[in-house]
């Protein structure tokens, strides 16, 4: 498969929207390198009493905005390449949602299901010790993505903590809320995607109500269970849902809790008795009115792109479809995507909370998160589409979302006199 890399995939994008909200050549030029990538190799003790060493990363793209922001992930397939790519992409994240952050992201190559909670725990606290001289709460913040979660940030806050010798609770977010995370932080990058799918279905298929709209979602792990149960709750109809190992499909709709219940007990959404197997590649060609990709990257691509049918898809994962397959189905089919840094910011919109209630020793209530967070999404999603509006509506959404959330770093540089 010679499938373009995450890391093409994003200079391809950048340049994009350089032509067209036309910035300056030379912030571009800056904006494509991320300023910092670490490299460390990380030694672990494994059960049966042998060393094993991984390979982990931590890209820092930009911080002209505020301190490097971004998740942590744990996957067999971590490279350097889309540790970057993912870095910048959270670059245009927080610039979109007007957080006064900079793009961070790091990963390190394993199979967490592999490992035993001792050996994760190790792997974590090596990886943290590895990278401690590059982080902190006002300098680089990670946070979980794929393959880490509370439980990873807790021992992640411990060992920062030791070896800097003072209380840093701002070192890490989306923590325990015992160690000072903020509550609705768990559901909050879910929360944040049905809240975009709703106003997405108001906007651009405005004729339609949600009990008439069918959904398909790939992926059911923190990003696709939440997103499910949400949806359901505004009253749309999840007729498929996947994980790694397979796909479930309902035409009369599923009880997205049930089917949570179902894999915290067997791993899997698979095997659910009130559904059909299907495969992910059948889950992505259904009939549905909503896509939404909530896995990995590059699951839609040119491969696919034909046999797409949904007018509407939202992107939950980081980089599900490749700019050629999105034009394609702008152009060919009419559908929209909604991109990723817009659709599931709600993630680092409530780490920024926490990291304020961190700086200021206080916890939020519940409702107020959900409040701020749900202000914050739906005035990130009118900018872009009032950005659409004003490009007449002849690019695809991402163009118009990257114009602004690039134009704002590239502001931020010029100010500081990078260039
Ligand atoms: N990993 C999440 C993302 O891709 C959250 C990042 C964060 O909270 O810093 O947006």
């Amino acid at each position: 498969m010679s499938e373009i890399t995450p890391y093409q995939i994003a200079i391809e994008q950048l340049e994009r929207a350089a032509r067209i909200a036309e910035i300056d050549p030379q912030a571009i030029e800056i904006l494509k390198h991320p300023q910092r990538v670490i490299r460390v190799s990380i030694p672990v003790r494994m059960d049966n009493g042998s060393i094993k060493v991984f390979t982990g990363y931590r890209s820092q793209h930009n911080n002209a905005l505020g301190p490097y922001k971004g998740g942590v992930r744990y996957h067999p397939n971590v490279t350097m390449d889309e540790v970057i790519a993912l870095s910048m992409w959270m670059t245009w994240k927080v610039s979109l949602a007007g957080l006064p952050l900079g793009g961070g992201k790091g990963g390190v190559a394993v199979n967490p299901k592999e490992l035993s909670k001792g050996e994760l725990e190790r792997l974590t606290r090596g990886y943290v010790r590895a990278i401690a001289p590059f982080i902190g709460p006002d300098v680089d913040v990670p946070a979980p993505d794929v393959g880490t979660d509370a439980q990873v940030m807790a021992w992640f806050l411990d060992e920062y903590e030791k070896v800097v010798r003072a209380t840093r609770k701002g070192v890490v977010t989306s923590k325990p809320v015992e160690l000072g995370g903020s509550l609705g932080r768990i559901y909050s990058t879910g929360y944040g995607v049905a809240v975009i799918t709703r106003e997405a279905v108001k906007e651009f298929l405005e004729e339609k109500s949600p009990e008439e709209l069918t959904v398909a979602i790939q992926g059911y792990g923190n990003v696709g269970s939440y997103t499910a149960i949400f949806l359901h709750e505004m009253g749309f109809k999840i007729v498929a849902v996947s994980d790694s190992k397979g796909g479930i499909y309902s035409k009369d709709g599923l009880d997205p809790k049930k089917v949570l219940e179902h894999k915290k007990k067997t791993r899997s959404v698979v095997g659910y008795k009130e559904a059909k197997t299907i495969t992910n590649k059948e889950l992505l060609e259904l009939d549905v009115d909503i896509l939404i990709p909530a896995a990995l990257e590059n699951v839609i691509t040119s491969e696919n792109m034909k046999n797409i049918k949904a007018k509407l898809i939202v992107e939950g994962a980081n980089g599900p479809t490749t700019p050629e397959a999105e034009e394609y189905l702008f152009k060919e089919k009419k559908s929209l995507v909604v991109p990723d840094f817009l659709a599931n910011a709600g993630g680092v919109i409530v780490s920024f909370f926490e990291q304020v209630q961190n700086w200021t020793w206080t916890q939020w209530s519940e409702d107020e998160v959900k409040r701020r967070l749900e202000a914050q999404m739906i005035t990130a999603f009118k900018k872009v589409v009032d950005e659409w509006n004003r490009l007449d509506k002849k690019v695809v959404l991402r163009d118009a979302a990257m114009s602004i959330a690039v134009r704002r770093v590239a502001d931020a540089m010029k100010l500081r006199g990078w260039y």
